[in-house]
This record gives C-alpha cells, sequence and structure tokens, in this order.
C-alpha cells in the first residue's frame, strides 16, 4: 500500500503539469520532472533517461546521485525495447548495482519505480525514481503516476521540438547572416524584418536602423536618369507583365559612395495565397553597371571623337590627292601640316584610350627613372608653343629644383595633357605658367591658365573618366574626358596627389605632388 499523501493531491500534480507546461528549456523542464517526481514517490534518487535518434537511450538528468555514480545504473538504460507494450515497465534486476548506488548515496536504495514516458506507442524516455521502501501501488495510484508520466512526455516532446525549431531557426539565421548576397526578408508592407550584414557591408546602413522601416525608404533604388524605381516600378507593387519580380538601381551607401543594386524577390504564400513574407536577393552590380556605362562612353567616344579627326585627314588628303588639281607648294604644305596635326591629335586621343583601359584592368607598370622634371617641362612647353599663337608660356622652377623618380614616358602624358588642357580651356589666350617647388619631402607642380575655369561642384568629378564640364565650350572643343583621369591615375601610381584651383572665368591652377623617396630599382 502506496502511503506517500502527496500523490493523492490532484491539486499538487496539476500544479507540476501547469509549471512543466510553461518550461520550454528542456534542461530546466527535466530537472523539474525529476524533483516532482522523486518528491511525489519519496525517492532518494531520480534519474530520467531519453531515447536518441537512433533508438538507443542514455542518461540525461539525475537527482540525488553524483554525476561519477550514474553509471551504476546503466542497466536501466540498456537495451530497452523501443516501443511501449505494456505500461508495468520492465526493470532489470539490479540488486547488486543498488547496493553499490545505496553506498554512493549513503542510504539503502531498494525499490526502483520506471516511468515510461510514451507518445503513441513510442517510448521517448523513462523516469526512474529510486527509493529506499519498497511498498507497492493501489490502482489509482498507478493511475496517477501514468498521468504524470503522460504529461511529462508531452512536456519533454513539446521543448525537444522547440529545441529543434530553434536550433533549425539558429541556422537558418546564421546562413543568411553570413551569405555573401545581401537579404532581406520584408513583411507584406515591404516592412524590413530582416537585413543581414552583407546588406550592411553594401549600404553602410547596420541592421538595427534598417529593421522596422520600409525597404524604398531605407534603399530607396533610383534609374541613372534620378527616377526613383522603389516609388514608380517597384515589382512587389506593380506586377511586371513576365512576372519577374526584379528590380535594378542606384543608391547611396551612407558614406556617400554610389552603388548598383539588383534585387531578386521571392514572395511566400499561406494557403489562402496571400503573401505572407517576402525573401528578397540583393546583389552589388556596380561593377557591372560602370563597365556597361565605360563601354558606352567609349563606343560614343570613339564614335564621335575618333571620327572627327579622321574625316578631316580624309578631306585634306583626298583633296591634295586630287589627279585634275595642281597643288602650289604653300598649299601642299598647309594641307600635309593639317594631316599632321590631325594624325597627332589621334593618336595622342588612342594612347589615352589605351592607357585608361590599362590603368582599369590595373596592368599599367612604371619604369622608375631619375628626371630632371624643369627640362622635361622645357620640352612639352616647346612643343605646345607650336600649337598656339593667342598664349605665353613661362616656365618656373628653382635652380636646385631636385631629379626626382618616377616613369619619363607617363610623366610627359601628365603634363602634355595638363598643359594642352590648359591651352585647350582658355580659348582667349593668357599666361600659361608651368611652375615647381619643393615642400617637405615631395615635390609640386602646378599648371595656371587665365581661361574659363570650372564649377565648383565639378572639380572633383573632373579626375573621372570620360567626365567633362557640359559648357558650350567644353561641346566645341574635342576631347574625350580622359586626360584628367589619366593624370590622376598616373600621379597617384606614383605616390603623389592631384587637385584643382579654379575660379569660374578667371582660370585654373592644377597640381600634383610627387614623392622625394629613393625608390629601390
Ligand atoms: P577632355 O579635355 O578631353 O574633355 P579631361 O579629362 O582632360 O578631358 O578634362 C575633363 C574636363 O575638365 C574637360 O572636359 C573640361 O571641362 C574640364 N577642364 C580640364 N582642364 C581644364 C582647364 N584647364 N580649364 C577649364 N576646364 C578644364
Amino acid at each position: 500500500m502506496f502511503s506517500d499523501y502527496r500523490l493523492r493531491q490532484r491539486d499538487y500534480l496539476l500544479q507540476i503539469i501547469h509549471a512543466m507546461t510553461a518550461q520550454l528549456d528542456l534542461p530546466s523542464l527535466l530537472k523539474l520532472i525529476l524533483q516532482s517526481a522523486v518528491e511525489m514517490l519519496s525517492g532518494q534518487v531520480g534519474l530520467i533517461v531519453l531515447r536518441r535518434e537512433d533508438g538507443s537511450f542514455y542518461p540525461r538528468a539525475s537527482y540525488g546521485l553524483a554525476i561519477q555514480a550514474i553509471h551504476l545504473l546503466e542497466p536501466l538504460w540498456r537495451d530497452l525495447p523501443r516501443h511501449a507494450t505494456s505500461r508495468n515497465w520492465h526493470i532489470p534486476d539490479l540488486s547488486f548495482r543498488l547496493d553499490l548506488a545505496s553506498a554512493a548515496v549513503g542510504v539503502p536504495l531498494r525499490q526502483v519505480i520506471a516511468l515510461p514516458m510514451v507518445i503513441g506507442d513510442e517510448v521517448i524516455g523513462i523516469i526512474y525514481v529510486i527509493r529506499s521502501f519498497g511498498a507497492d501501488f493501489t490502482l489509482s495510484d498507478r493511475q496517477l503516476l501514468a498521468d504524470f508520466a503522460d504529461q511529462a512526455a508531452i512536456t519533454v516532446q513539446n521543448a525537444r521540438l522547440y529545441q529543434q525549431v530553434e536550433e533549425e531557426r539558429a541556422r537558418l539565421n546564421a546562413i543568411i547572416e553570413n551569405s555573401g548576397d545581401g537579404v532581406m526578408i520584408l513583411d507584406p508592407d515591404r516592412t524590413i524584418r530582416i537585413w543581414n550584414r552583407a546588406l550592411v557591408n553594401m549600404t553602410g546602413v547596420p541592421a538595427e536602423d534598417a529593421i522596422g522601416r520600409h525597404c524604398y525608404e531605407v534603399l530607396d533604388l533610383k534609374t541613372r536618369d534620378g527616377v526613383s524605381v522603389c516609388h514608380t516600378a517597384c515589382p512587389l507593387v506593380h506586377l511586371p507583365p513576365d512576372g519577374r519580380l526584379y528590380a535594378e538601381g542606384d543608391t547611396r551607401r551612407i558614406d556617400g559612395v554610389k552603388v548598383s543594386l539588383a534585387d531578386n524577390y521571392s514572395p511566400q504564400y499561406d494557403r489562402e495565397g496571400n503573401i505572407v513574407q517576402v525573401i528578397a536577393n540583393v546583389r552589388d552590380v556596380s561593377r557591372l553597371r560602370d563597365a556597361e556605362e565605360m563601354k558606352n562612353m567609349l563606343l560614343s567616344v570613339i564614335s564621335h571623337e575618333l571620327k572627327t579627326p579622321v574625316s578631316v585627314i580624309k578631306g585634306y588628303a583626298g583633296t591634295l590627292a586630287r589627279q585634275d588639281a595642281n597643288w602650289d607648294r604653300e598649299t601642299l604644305t598647309e594641307g600635309l601640316r593639317v594631316i599632321e596635326e590631325e594624325a597627332d591629335k589621334l593618336n595622342e586621343l588612342i594612347d589615352n584610350l589605351l592607357n585608361a583601359s590599362r590603368l582599369q584592368a590595373g596592368g599599367l607598370k612604371l619604369q622608375f627613372t631619375y628626371i630632371d622634371l624643369p627640362s622635361l617641362v622645357e620640352k612639352v612647353v616647346q612643343k605646345m608653343r607650336a600649337q598656339t599663337q593667342h598664349h605665353t608660356f613661362s616656365v618656373d622652377f628653382p635652380p636646385d629644383f631636385p631629379p626626382v623618380q618616377a616613369d619619363y614616358e607617363r610623366m610627359r602624358e601628365v603634363l602634355t595633357n595638363l598643359i594642352n588642357n590648359a591651352i585647350k580651356y582658355s580659348p582667349a589666350g593668357g599666361l600659361i605658367r608651368v611652375s615647381g617647388s619643393v615642400r617637405g619631402h615631395e615635390v609640386v607642380v602646378s599648371v595656371s591658365d587665365e581661361g574659363v575655369g570650372i564649377p565648383e561642384n565639378e572639380q572633383d568629378r573632373i579626375f573621372e573618366p570620360f567626365s567633362r564640364v557640359d559648357s558650350s565650350l567644353t561641346r566645341q572643343t574635342p576631347g574625350a574626358g580622359l586626360g584628367l583621369f589619366l593624370v590622376k591615375s598616373v600621379v597617384e601610381a606614383h605616390g603623389g596627389r592631384v587637385w584643382v584651383d579654379s575660379q569660374l572665368g578667371r582660370g585654373s591652377t592644377f597640381s600634383f605632388t610627387l614623392p622625394l623617396v629613393e625608390r629601390r630599382p
């Protein structure tokens, strides 16, 4: 006859069951179950064994027994059947082991009670309570214990499922977070719920600033002409006829750098066909778009800038070669001079184009030698003088100007481009001054003119490839917008800097530095 009065207290049992249901953390839940079972049955030792995926059992929680002594009870979980055929759970003969365990616990242990936790007909684990006395249970006691075990089984199963879901969620989060592509998860109203690390890197917007806001506010994609893609062509709002949920556009990173992003959207639907969330995969396609733009620019430059000198050359050559005309010496010389000049322009343009593409591909190799910059400047100016009657030139270097280590050909190109621009963009003539000085560990070379000048907001942009100030003079002046890009790339490859000081209508001064460092050959 089972004497523990607590067992009869249904209220107490309900309380325990309530506490168990609220607990989703498996270790805490097992501890609670075990403590309650031991207390209900006035036991000394408790043990919970759980079943693994492969069907074998292992001890998962213990009460009243030191961890090192658990192995003494090992027959309790060895070779257990997977299916529950009977509620009278088989308990192996433990007499010898119980003596050892009694010694470990310090009190005699006589009776082992097994409460199998069963879901369907599968045993998911067993609660063992071991106690000092060996009384029998009444039928109602047994029923109560079985109810307790059934309830424990359900809560353990729930906690395990919850743990699995949590692990799965953590795994998915890790995959999303570490994905090389940007991933954002949106609510049906386009509120951002997840914003992964790749997106933080692409946009500079931290996750805590993006989550909770609408994606069209955070990304605000625009076409190259500045039209908002998010507001006029979001595929989640205006479903495209081909059904392809794709959007592409430019946005500004937090640091102001422009990035081109391409988004692919995958909506997820519930059973009724309503969108529950949208997974958006975001890629940085800036390099692709820049390359495309470069290609288009290149085509338009080639068609415009290269065609003009070619048609002049062809026109002059055709005229001079006419059989029916008898050109005097002067006309011939003039015609040939024009042809030579146009061919030189072509050559320069082709050089610039080739060097620009080499620079883009990172393939421009510098040949460093010691260069006497003042004499190189003199040479370039000498050549330029022949091209203009409206300008005067001055070259101004201190007599002790030191030799610099640089690539002679590239430096000649840099000076040619700067002086050429000074001539081109001061059509009314004026003084073009090339000067040099030493400042600390570098030399500074400046080319100044008294020409049209450059608006302040254009002064950074003009160093980008193919960019030209939009003015009537520029439109009339041949040029591909590559000269300053080359100047900047070459100077920077030498470890120097380049900048412009300019006032609209007053003239411009382009300056660059070269470091005075000893380079190993
Ligand atoms: P290009 O002269 O072939 O157009 P550059 O890269 O050399 O290309 O120059 C880019 C733009 O910068 C020019 O189109 C012009 O608008 C402006 N620019 C360059 N140099 C000067 C200058 N000395 N004075 C005024 N504007 C200049």
